[in-house]
């Protein structure tokens, strides 16, 4: 398994813009690529802090750029059989929505939406390539975890139980049980599917009187491909996941404090898989979360990309650093 760790810092918005910016991307003396995040100290605002990652994105890198940085490359693997894991960690407000989902102008598409495209187009040209020989099929399944609980966004949330969906075992993988799949076609197909599943989530998380940002969003998009009795399955998730912020300090209700007792666990299960990944170790300690669990983070031969999101603003000072730290990867030097 491979993983790479890297960062995006967001602009500024336009109610922004006379904010004070805190965090910039820096490289490594006559380097070329950009791999440090520096940030102030908060107690001491002389003493400047840099995160190390494998790769720096800055605030005006462009939906695309990322894209063929660092998602694109690895599509091929895809189709080879090995499976693909996009993760979006970062505060509530840093940019995860924006990375994976995106904008509906054109430029402005995220990482799903471009990734969804490129595997049609390349399923068509294996179809093309081998003259129907080979055929390939898109499947979708798309659910949340809420306070370590799995709910499908493919059906509408009255159909949703208190406990969520249970998990299983099969041939060492686990499986969400009862989770919906359905099978896509092209972009457009993909696109209604998306949109409607988005607002079942909207709708679950209004009625608990929670926000979507405290759960995690996992999007998996399975892709057969079939030649005669040789079948070849492999799985790419794109993982919007819940604000790393700590609800602690702002809101302190009973609800937000088991919120935020799961979302921290999840994510803090997540950061010691990549840690552990990266490090090569034996042991990874994916069984201790649901999210991290369903993904067999380490269990199998793929590839692993951790998008850690920015905001520059002095305004996220702490959240920042904190996000900093726990990616993993990203070590103080
Ligand atoms: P999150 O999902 O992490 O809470 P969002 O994706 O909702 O954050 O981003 C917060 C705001 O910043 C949104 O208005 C979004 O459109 C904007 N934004 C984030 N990243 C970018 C970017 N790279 N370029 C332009 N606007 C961005
Ligand atoms: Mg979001």
């Amino acid at each position: 398994m491979s993983v790479r760790v890297v960062a995006r810092i967001r602009p500024l918005l336009e109610k922004e813009l006379d904010k004070d910016v805190i965090v910039t991307a820096d490289r490594v003396e006559d380097a070329k690529p950009l791999t440090l995040v520096k940030i102030p100290s908060p107690k001491n605002g002389a003493e400047e802090f840099s995160f190390a990652f494998n790769s720096v994105y800055e605030q005006t890198t462009s939906q695309e750029e990322l894209f063929t940085a660092e998602v694109a490359p690895h599509l091929k693997a895809l189709f080879q059989g090995f499976d693909v894991t996009i993760f979006a960690y970062g505060v509530t407000g840093t940019g995860k929505t924006h990375t994976m989902r995106g904008g509906l102008r054109l430029a402005d598409r995220g990482v799903i939406p471009r990734l969804l495209s490129n595997v049609f187009r390349r399923g068509k040209k294996i179809i093309k390539d081998t003259n129907g020989e080979t055929t390939v099929a898109v499947a979708l399944s798309y659910y949340e975890i809420y306070n370590d609980k799995v709910f499908d966004l493919l059906e509408p949330p009255e159909k949703r139980t208190a406990t969520g969906l249970r998990l299983c075992e099969k041939d060492g993988k686990t499986l969400v049980v009862g989770l919906s799949e359905r099978s896509c076609d092209d972009l457009k197909d993909f696109e209604r599917l998306y949109i409607e599943a988005n607002n079942n989530r909207v709708t679950a998380a209004t009625k608990l009187n929670a926000h979507s940002s405290r759960s995690h969003a996992i999007l998996r998009v399975k892709v057969t491909q079939t030649t005669g009795n040789m079948v070849k399955e492999s799985t790419a998730s794109a993982i919007d996941l819940a604000g790393s912020e700590d609800n602690r300090r702002t809101d302190n209700g009973k609800e937000r404090l088991i919120e935020s007792a799961a979302i921290n666990k999840s994510l803090f299960v997540l950061s010691q898989c990549i840690d552990a990944i990266s490090r090569g170790d034996k042991r990874i300690p994916y069984r201790e979360s649901k999210m991290t669990r369903i993904l067999s983070l380490g269990q199998n031969q793929g590839i692993t990309i951790m998008i850690l999101n920015l905001a520059p603003l002095r305004s996220y000072h702490l959240d920042t650093l904190s996000s900093l730290n726990v990616s993993s990867r990203a070590k103080r030097i």
